[in-house]
């Protein structure tokens, strides 16, 4: 099914009762050569990689939900490549240069929006450290402006310049930075996973991981057992549940993270606002709501629903940073589970399990790395060698304490990256 001007029109004017769904609805193989534990964002970018970059079509992704029900079609969207950190830096500036082809590659409106990211700075100190992140990003490739405080000024106006608790000083501006679609990121994927033979099982649970000999062999599933020498484990927030079930202990500790949506509104904020000093960040959506959110909640849990105090916690930063925002109505607020790592940044690895791999520790920023996440975990499970742009994504740093990748200096706890 195509999308052309041609298509839409013919089926806006006759009902829109011609389309027909995006991706088949098959029946589990009893084996394929790869299975991929997880229909989120990045399990369905690693099937369609899978397919598109190393020619392997039989394999299939399991979901126990449906598609785009978890994080994926959770988080606040927020796309960018300001990472300081080798390691990180040239993962997600490849990241964002998928991003910029991606429509046209999935022939999808994954309504990408490079609206430009502003962080903001509210001490000498935080100057410095955006100094130097901004000029990693230009080293890196990617683009980078300071902003002085009459900058951000210009940008956003409407925030409160005078009688703030933290005076802003300026802002790091990313122009390259913004927003896409989330729902429509997934279903892209998927659809283009589909038509390229990949087997999409939704309401397959995986509750069992099958090895003999020290080599994976298959999965057991709500729908059956499935046999495949390959397995990628992809399940964001259950990657401690799923890894264990071949006998892993992952360094992750699992963690809600809410977000908050208001009434749609006319256009009011045209970039994305970041308030590190607060615990804040916002955006509009094209439907005109206010997206906003915060920081995790403070504990460990597997509940995908946040709680008040961070809830209120989030209403004050906004309210300090925009005092305009109290006038808007809160429509919905939402948690997803954070696979939180102890130095923040993601693992992209195979297992002591032979066919075995994983994608996980994509801690809140895992949106903005699908098409790279997928790209590279794709080449990993094909070719056994590690992405050159994600050869840093190891297990062995948490072992070793060598080639950690703590982005923010936060140390070893996990709820602080
Ligand atoms: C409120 C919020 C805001 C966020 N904002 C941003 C942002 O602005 N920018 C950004 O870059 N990132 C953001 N993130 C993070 C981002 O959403 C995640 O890092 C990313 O979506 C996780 O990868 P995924 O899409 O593959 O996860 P998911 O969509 O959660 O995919 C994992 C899938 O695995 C499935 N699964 C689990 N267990 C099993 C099993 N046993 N068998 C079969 N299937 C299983 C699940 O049902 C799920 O569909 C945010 C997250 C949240 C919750």
């Amino acid at each position: 099914m195509t999308f052309s001007g041609l298509r839409v029109l013919k089926e806006g004017l006759t009902g829109n009762r011609g389309w027909a769904p995006h991706w088949r609805d098959p029946e589990p193989k009893a084996a394929y050569d790869a299975v991929i534990i997880g229909g989120g964002g990045h399990g369905l970018a690693t099937a369609y990689y899978l397919a598109k970059n190393h020619g392997l079509t039989n394999i299939a992704v399991l979901e126990k939900g449906y598609i785009g029900g978890g994080n994926i079609g959770r988080n606040t969207t927020i796309v960018r490549a300001n990472y300081f950190l080798p390691g990180n830096s040239e993962f997600y500036s490849h990241s964002l240069k998928l991003w910029e082809g991606l429509e046209e590659d999935l022939n999808y409106n994954v309504m990408h929006s490079q609206r430009g990211i502003i962080n903001l700075f509210h001490s000498d100190g935080q100057r410095d450290a955006f100094v130097r992140r901004g000029n990693a990003m230009i080293t890196q490739g990617d683009d980078a402006i300071l902003l002085d405080r009459e900058g951000v000024r210009q940008h956003l106006p409407y925030l409160d310049f005078e009688n703030t608790r933290f005076p802003i000083y300026g802002g790091l501006y990313h122009p390259r930075g913004g927003t896409a679609r989330h729902d429509a990121v997934a279903w892209g994927y998927a659809r283009g996973a589909d038509r390229r033979g990949v087997d999409l099982l939704q309401n397959c649970e995986v509750t069992g991981i099958d090895i003999e000999n020290g080599a994976v062999c298959g999965v057991q599933t709500t729908r059956g057992a499935i046999r495949a020498k390959k397995v990628g484990i992809v399940v964001a927030g259950r990657s401690s549940q799923v890894a264990a079930m071949a006998g892993m202990r992952l360094p992750i500790e699992s963690h809600v993270l809410q977000a908050f949506v208001t009434e749609g509104l006319k256009p009011c904020i045209d970039h994305v606002v970041t308030f590190g000093m607060g615990h804040f960040y916002i955006s509009q959506s094209d439907k005109g709501g206010l997206v906003f959110g915060g920081d995790l909640d403070f504990y460990a849990s597997y509940a995908s629903r946040g709680n008040l105090p961070t809830a209120e916690h989030v209403m004050e930063a906004g309210m300090t940073l925009m005092p305009m925002i109290g006038q808007a109505k809160l429509l919905r607020s939402w948690g997803g589970i954070m696979d939180m790592t102890p130095d923040g940044s993601p693992i992209i690895d195979r297992t002591e399990t032979d066919g075995l791999f994983i994608d996980c520790g994509w801690c809140y920023g895992g949106f903005k790395a699908v098409p790279a996440s997928g790209y590279a975990f794709a080449h990993l499970m094909a070719t056994g060698q590690h992405h050159e742009t994600a050869a840093a994504f190891r297990f062995d740093r948490f072992r070793t304490g060598r080639g950690l990748l703590d982005e923010e200096g936060t140390g070893s706890q996990h709820n602080l990256h």
